[in-house]
């Protein structure tokens, strides 16, 4: 088989060609127009898509040394997502699929983002649990087979990436801030500001706490030193990725020793994170896991990921119908 995937839920319009379960082309492009307004906005990223997706669909086809009549099927990004963005690549690979005559295979985005996993070896085994870190969830996924998920835990309110960017925010970072939260925090004293970890029950998280901690805790500080976030922005990112990496890491050791897994990974966009990603390493060491990074490409979003997950799909005939629709927000599988 050779699958055309097309992601297209957020601000990266991205396009790859997967034959027989390997990826051969994955290309990414990711909208600086929003960079302006300190986050995304829907009506521009939509239009960003249509402008994106043929130049992008184009390079993953010649990326990949093929053309266009090779391919067998054709999968995009069904939800969650912005609904405006979501709608583009549904178009196209509807068209796509009805001018090629060729079956549609509809993704859910963070099934998606656990399949990642599945793109290179080693790859894990079953029973996984993935600790699934993006801009908008947060979720504890046990993994029974590469279909059959199981949410055992989620954020109650912002996501673990969200909490990155917007605390980034308040630091006058540009957006999205977590990858320079990261870098400031590397060289920075992660125990110098304590922030409180949420307690929450069962395997569900909490961000919005964490959040307004660091605000009040700024806005006391700056009162007496107006330069405050300049002057330690490198301790403060450290004790703010501290925080979210503890609260993360407590809850999903807890869910893997409740289910007894092995066998565990991250993944989603904050899966990137230097901190996490040393952290979920140390805590193998100690639990005695089989722990599974995923490179740095298949972390954010990538349409990779969405075309190893219509691999699986198409294998068990799971395609969807022309009148599929994308879906903003939708409970998976
Ligand atoms: P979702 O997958 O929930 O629909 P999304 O697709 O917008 O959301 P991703 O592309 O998976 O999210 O991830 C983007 C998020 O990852 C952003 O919040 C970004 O700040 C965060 N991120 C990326 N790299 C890092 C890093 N090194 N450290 C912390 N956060 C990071
Ligand atoms: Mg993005
Ligand atoms: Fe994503």
């Amino acid at each position: 088989s050779i699958i055309l995937a097309i992601e297209s839920s957020c601000d990266e319009t991205s396009a790859a060609i997967v034959k027989d379960g390997q990826v051969i082309s994955n290309i990414i492009t990711t909208q600086s127009v929003h960079e302006q307004y300190g986050g995304v906005v829907p009506e521009l990223a939509s239009r960003a898509h249509l402008q994106q997706i043929v130049p992008v669909v184009d390079a993953a086809i010649q990326k990949a040394g093929i053309s266009k009549k090779d391919i067998t099927a054709v999968a995009f990004t069904q939800a969650p997502g912005l609904i405006g963005s979501l709608l583009v690549g549904a178009c196209f690979a509807k068209g796509f699929a009805q001018a090629l005559n060729i079956p549609l295979i509809a993704v859910h985005h963070m099934q998606a983002h656990v399949l990642a996993h599945f793109i290179e070896d080693p790859k894990p085994a079953f029973p996984f649990l993935c600790l699934t870190v993006s801009g908008g969830h947060t979720q504890i996924v046990l993994c029974h087979s590469h279909l059959e998920m199981e949410i055992l835990g989620e954020t109650l309110d912002d996501a673990a990436g969200e909490a990155f960017d917007k605390i980034a925010k308040m630091l006058q970072l540009p957006y999205p801030g977590g990858p320079l939260v990261d870098k400031h925090a590397a060289k920075g004293n992660p125990e110098k500001f304590p922030f409180p970890i949420p307690d929450i029950k069962e395997f569900d998280f909490s961000f919005s706490g964490i959040k307004t901690a660091v605000l009040y805790f700024l806005q006391k500080q700056q009162k007496t030193d107006p330069d405050f976030i300049q002057n330690n922005i490198d301790d403060i990112c450290a004790s703010v990725q501290h925080t979210i990496i503890k609260a993360l890491m407590k809850k999903f050791e807890k869910a893997a020793k409740a289910y007894k897994i092995t066998h565990v990974g991250i993944a989603g966009g904050v899966s990137a994170n230097s901190g996490l990603r040393k952290a979920l390493q140390e805590y193998g060491v100690k639990n005695k896991w089989n722990v599974y990074l995923p490179k740095f490409e298949y972390c954010t979003d990538n349409a990779a990921m969405i075309g190893i997950t219509a691999y699986y799909k198409m294998m068990k005939e799971q395609f969807a119908d022309m009148s599929v629709v994308p879906s903003a927000r939708t409970q998976w599988t």
